[in-house]
């Protein structure tokens, strides 16, 4: 497992002792393997703590997972004792509470939080239920910034809009992220309406979502740019 980001105090690194890990093959599983003459594969389900390494933290986080073991002849001794290496596989099912998959910004309103951090759980769970997630994250986003939920039909009666016409809707005020928004509105459908989503392009779609985070609610550019027009108003000397 590689060493993840603390979930609380994001700056230590989670890390696994082996006194803190737990492995148990039901007895189907050693039989199926047995009965397919597979004596070398041994699996089964895998629990373990991850703790924090900062001083002031030691976060603890559970993880659930499968694991998978391979035994490999690597050769034999000269009294002629097999060699054997294992070569074990942990897939993950749940980590409680999540690494952060990218950085939640302090700027998110708490609504908007909540479901970014869910989605981190999610993305173990349910990819599909991950991208869902991250569409209503993305509402959420929307309403912190403004965005208007509701339009009137010319005859005065009042119509929902959709998140197509929401980020459209953005766009006409912040221009410049509609693409990605889309790309995160589209990922999210495919999760709410067929169930399931490329672990991948979910993993593009929080690249994308930190990038434009920043320049939604950090305003990373407009900052940069006063920065740049300050040295340049004092023409390169230190400020008084
Ligand atoms: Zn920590």
């Amino acid at each position: 497992m590689p060493p993840f980001e603390c979930p609380n105090c994001t700056v230590g690194r989670l890390v696994i002792k082996k006194e803190n890990e737990s492995w148990k093959t039901p007895h189907h599983e050693a039989q199926a393997y047995q009965e397919l003459e597979l004596d070398h594969i041994m699996g089964g389900r895998y629990h373990a703590f991850m703790v924090c390494q900062h001083a002031n933290c030691g976060e603890v986080v559970s993880v659930i997972g499968d694991y998978l073991t391979e035994h490999l002849l690597l050769g034999r001794d000269r009294w002629d004792n097999p060699i054997v290496e294992n070569d074990t596989n942990i897939t993950p099912r749940a980590m409680m509470p999540a690494p952060h998959i990218i950085k939640v910004s302090p700027e998110l309103s708490a609504v908007a939080r909540n479901h970014l951090v869910r989605s981190f759980e999610l993305f173990w769970v349910d990819i599909g239920s991950c991208a869902n997630r991250i569409r209503i994250f993305l509402e959420a986003v929307l309403d912190q910034l403004g965005v208007i939920r509701e339009m009137q039909r010319p005859d005065g009666t009042a119509y929902v809009l959709n998140l197509f016409q929401r980020v459209n809707e953005l766009g006409a005020v912040k221009p410049g992220h509609e693409e990605a928004l889309h790309a995160l509105r589209e990922v999210g459908n495919v999760g709410s309406h067929e169930g399931d989503a490329a672990v991948d392009d979910v993993l593009d779609c929080y690249e994308l979502l930190e990038a434009t985070l920043e320049e939604l609610l950090e305003d990373k550019k407009a900052k940069l740019a006063a920065k740049a027009a300050a040295i340049r108003a004092r023409k390169g000397r230190p400020a008084p």
